[in-house]
């Protein structure tokens, strides 16, 4: 009997761009310098034309390069996955979290909500993205954190997250004692992605990193570690467990890209219909066109996965000159 060859199953994990429309312009995201495509939003009809080519659906990220909940159809789109069974969450930036929003997301069955602040105060915001908003977005989050509480809901699991830069380290302790002022019980700290073949815009820069081995850096995430231990708060990093391991470029593997599952295990699919492979892609190059791997307004699924493009990219990524956007990158790292 003739075998398929794993790599040629279907994905299980989707990363699905609800929305390229922001009303953010962080500093450290491309909308910063200007998007890659064009703006618009990915229909319900559409999000189930994509899903419908996959029988098995175990987890999907509603979220890309935009807000989600600017998209209207998010909520039914939610629906539409949890009646399939898959593991659904977004992150959000928090503005548009207001009371009717919150009841609509414990509504849908969404299982996570992570929120992006990367601050612990409204000036710290200010510099991080650019925007007065801190303020309302932590009273969003402490009305949804009680509200969920007080409805005995078992979702949405809410987080709090922290793009980690030398702009803001000095807020992180702050960040991990307002997460617990809060009621929430994960904070993540994210690695800064950069372009490696471009100097950069914004704070999207290797000099505004945290990848040396400062030891002032390292003093701030040990205090920070102590005070999720004394708080009951669970300190993580993204892609790693331990966020100062993340943080370091000198115990890294020589080529970490090898090891890289994401081209072999899930789909990202802009608003617009490109596929990429992974969510790191589109920060991490300045050539967009070498990371779009199909369209699914032009091809099935099945046909990008298996397609040239695709095969190319997973071959490549095996050697020691990999796609421009993985170099630098890994399954742990992701830069
Ligand atoms: S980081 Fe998120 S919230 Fe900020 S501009 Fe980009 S998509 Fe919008
Ligand atoms: S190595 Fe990084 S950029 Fe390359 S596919 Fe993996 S996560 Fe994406």
């Amino acid at each position: 009997m003739q075998t398929v060859s794993p790599i040629f199953k279907l994905p299980k994990h989707l990363y699905i761009e609800t929305t390229s429309r922001c009303n953010l312009r962080c500093r450290g995201c491309i909308l910063h310098r200007g998007s890659w495509e064009l703006q618009r939003d990915l229909s319900l009809k559409e999000l189930i034309m994509i899903c419908d080519q996959l029988p098995k659906l175990e987890r999907v990220a509603l979220h890309g390069i935009g807000e989600p909940i600017l998209n209207k159809e998010l909520p039914n789109m939610i629906r539409y996955l949890k009646e399939r069974k898959a593991f659904v969450f977004f992150n959000s930036n928090g503005i548009l979290l207001d009371e009717i929003c919150q009841n609509q997301l414990i509504d849908t069955g969404l299982d996570e909500l992570r929120i992006s602040l990367d601050a612990s105060s409204p000036a710290g915001y200010k510099t991080m993205r650019n925007s007065d908003k801190f303020n309302l977005i932590v009273s969003n989050v402490q009305a949804f954190s009680e509200r969920i509480k007080s409805l005995h809901a078992s979702h949405p699991k809410l987080s709090l997250w922290y793009l980690g830069t030398r702009e803001n380290i000095s807020e992180l302790p702050g960040f991990v004692r307002l997460a617990a002022a809060l009621g929430i019980t994960e904070v993540y700290l994210q690695r800064l992605v950069y372009f490696q073949d471009h100097e950069g815009y914004g704070l999207a820069r290797p000099e505004k990193t945290l990848m040396d081995s400062n030891p002032a850096v390292a003093e701030l995430i040990h205090e920070s570690y102590e005070i999720a231990k004394r708080s009951g708060v669970q300190f993580n990093a993204s892609g790693l467990r331990n966020p100062l391991e993340s943080l370091q470029t000198g115990i890294r593997n020589p080529l970490p890209w090898k090891r890289c599952y994401r081209p072999t295990t899930l789909m990202y699919i802009t608003a617009n219909g490109n596929v990429l492979p992974c969510c790191i892609s589109p920060f991490s190059t300045s050539d967009y066109d070498s990371i779009i791997l199909g369209n699914v307004f032009d091809n099935s699924l099945a046909e990008i996965w298996s397609g040239h493009r695709y095969r190319a990219f997973r071959k490549k990524r095996k050697t020691e000159n990999p796609p421009k956007c993985c170099k630098g990158c890994g399954i742990l790292w992701s830069l």
